[in-house]
């Protein structure tokens, strides 16, 4: 379906930010447009509960998390950025396979299974976007991922 896309990123965050018990502060970085995507919700909804989840998962006492949406061509891009542990360059490709998780002792204390980011491939790629991570070890991590924007009507 058509989704106004800044209100329904300010609703995902807002349940977060109502519920976390992390002492994690949330910051926004919106544009001041109207960017309708069509996609389906539920399914997006799914790549962004995982995606804040890792972020406030492996984020330190006092960090800070920041959403950032911006218009890149005829995309969406979305990204999330920690101040986290980071994840090593040899494994930053691999965090998108099933099941792989960083560092098994570190993962385990902090449960998963290592399904989240792999789903969220599949949905991103289903709805012709890309996902991908930056990583700095010790900095921080930002997750990324694109959607097509309805193109407007010209005339
Ligand atoms: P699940 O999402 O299935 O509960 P999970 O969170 O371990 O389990 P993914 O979300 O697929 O699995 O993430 C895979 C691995 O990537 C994680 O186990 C972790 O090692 C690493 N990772 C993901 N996000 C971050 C992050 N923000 N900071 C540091 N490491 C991360
Ligand atoms: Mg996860």
């Amino acid at each position: 379906t058509r989704v106004h896309f800044i209100p329904y990123f300010h609703k995902v965050i807002d349940r977060f930010e109502l519920t976390k018990k992390e002492n994690v502060s949330f910051v926004r970085d919106f544009p001041d447009e109207k960017i309708i995507v069509y996609m389906d919700e539920d399914k997006i909804t799914q790549v962004l509960d995982n995606i804040i989840s890792n972020a406030l998962k492996y984020s330190p006492q006092g960090g800070t998390i920041t959403f950032r949406v911006e218009k890149v061509e005829d995309y969406i891009q979305v990204s999330v950025k920690d101040e986290g542990v980071g994840i090593p360059k040899s494994d930053l490709s691999k965090i998108f396979e099933r099941f792989y998780r960083v560092d098994k002792a570190r993962s385990r204390k902090l449960g998963g299974t290592g399904l989240g980011l792999a789903i969220a491939k599949e949905v991103v790629v289903a709805h012709g976007g890309r996902i991908w991570a930056e990583s700095q070890e010790r900095k921080g991590t930002t997750i990324y991922f694109t959607l097509p924007i309805e193109q407007q009507k010209k005339g």
